[in-house]
């Protein structure tokens, strides 16, 4: 057991940040993670991470979502009973209660509610719980897939068949969502999964502070070029360049360790791959010695004869190991029950000269905004940056100039924040193109 997991500690690396953005005054988000600390747990209960963004007037939003973020955890590594989906559904469920109660007692919180979206990452795969519109997305070879249906006015009236794609963009408000923890006495949650897990997968839970402001080509090029810690606050930065209109939070979580769960399809194709043909083997060798025997002792064919029965038993057994095998396939190979039907959108997030080119001018463009505004900036350091990525993109190495460009428009971020906190405004915020 502790040969298959040796690493299971260390085979997820995971950054979370959230921010306030530029335009609101408190943060109603709240983030939360529980990382199994040892062999035992992480088979029981596997790895934990929560993004809750809470709405309601006052200090309700923030008290909704912390009350998720801190009591979903808590229920879930309580009940050991329960298989993970069935503790984790429940844990949501008394949340909600918690949440509904606690508006019920107090007419300052009545009606607070919060989005919430929890990845679980198990042996037996990786599960989505979610309520709301703030998201789960997994980048995997380049491609980004979101895990988690939005509950908004927008995609509900587009998967009703009510609008297309294009007009609910265009004409539908974006902020209206259509399932909340905590406004009502019961819950409606969707579940996701498992998905098997793989070396180099890499795990997004945001707010919609995020996904409004950045496309998902951008969120998945980010992911893929930049480690954990660098992809959270690089989102948060480019979020907040962008007029930062709502609260942000990311958590990032990037799988090391091969694998840290297989799905029971892959282990059967293992299992279907393993053994040799030893039967038919023998009945080769006793069908060739059968043939061969009347000819070598031509006086005696006699002697051929325990050969025969040999080849013919061999050639029986071999049947029945086949049939047998037939059916021990079939039991395994029987598709895992899938939850839900993700992912609910893919984006192709392959870094490209364009992406790299968007993100070259992005860095440009800040750069001449910082000049006009007298920034204090180290330009050295900037231009080093630039230089860097610059000749990752003469040598192809397209992720590597991402990833320059994008510490540059991070470390020149940082300038514009430090004057923005010098000046007390929420005012003074750049929007990037
Ligand atoms: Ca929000």
């Amino acid at each position: 057991m502790t040969k298959e997991f040796p690493q299971f500690e260390r085979c997820i690396r995971f950054a979370s940040l959230t921010d306030t953005g530029m335009r609101r005054k408190n943060n109603q988000d709240s983030l939360n993670s529980l990382v199994s600390s040892d062999e035992t747990f992480w088979r029981q209960r596997g790895h934990l991470f929560l993004v809750a963004d809470g709405m309601g007037a006052h200090a309700a939003g923030e008290l909704a979502s912390k009350l998720a973020a801190d009591s979903i955890p808590h229920y879930y590594s309580k009940d050991l009973d329960s298989e993970p989906v069935v503790a984790l559904r429940q844990a949501i469920i008394e949340a909600n209660n918690i949440i509904f109660q606690r508006g019920q007692a107090n007419l300052e919180f009545q009606g607070m509610g919060t989005t919430c979206s929890i990845l679980l990452l198990l042996p037996e795969g990786a599960i989505v719980a979610h309520v709301g519109d703030s998201r789960i997305y997994r980048l995997r070879n380049g491609q980004l897939d979101q895990l988690s249906f939005d509950h908004s006015l927008v995609w509900e009236m587009q998967a009703a068949g009510r609008v297309s794609a294009e007009a609910a963009e265009m004409h539908l408000p974006k902020n209206i969502i259509t399932r909340s923890l905590g406004p009502n006495r019961s819950v409606q949650i969707d579940l996701e999964g498992p998905f098997p897990i793989f070396p180099g997968d890499v795990y997004l839970l945001c707010s919609d502070g995020l996904t409004g402001p950045i496309s998902d080509q951008q969120i998945g090029t980010i992911l893929g070029c930049m480690p954990p810690e660098e992809a959270t606050r690089t989102l948060i930065d480019m979020a907040n360049l962008r007029g930062g209109p709502d609260n942000i939070s990311v958590t990032v979580v990037q799988v090391d360790h091969p694998p840290v769960a297989q799905s029971d399809r892959d282990s059967a194709d293992n299992n279907a791959s393993k053994g040799l043909p030893i039967a038919w083997i023998a009945a080769a060798i006793f069908s060739f010695l059968a043939i061969a025997l009347p000819f070598l002792v031509p006086d005696d064919p006699i002697y051929a004869i325990p050969f025969v029965i040999g080849a013919i038993v061999a050639v029986i057994v071999a049947i029945l190991q086949a049939l047998d095998h037939g059916s021990e396939d079939t039991t395994v190979m029987q598709p895992v029950k899938m939850l839900g039907e993700a992912p609910h959108r893919s984006y192709d997030c392959n870094p490209s000269i364009n992406t790299a080119e968007n993100f070259a001018n992005m860095a440009t463009e800040l750069k001449q905004t910082a000049k006009q505004m007298e920034l204090e900036v180290e330009w050295q350091t900037y231009d080093s940056m630039m230089e860097r990525a610059r000749e990752a993109m003469s040598n192809h190495d397209l992720k590597n100039s991402i990833l320059h460009y994008c510490q540059g428009i991070s470390f020149l971020y940082a300038a514009f924040k430090n004057r923005n906190t010098a000046e007390q405004t929420s005012d003074s915020h750049v929007d990037l193109l």
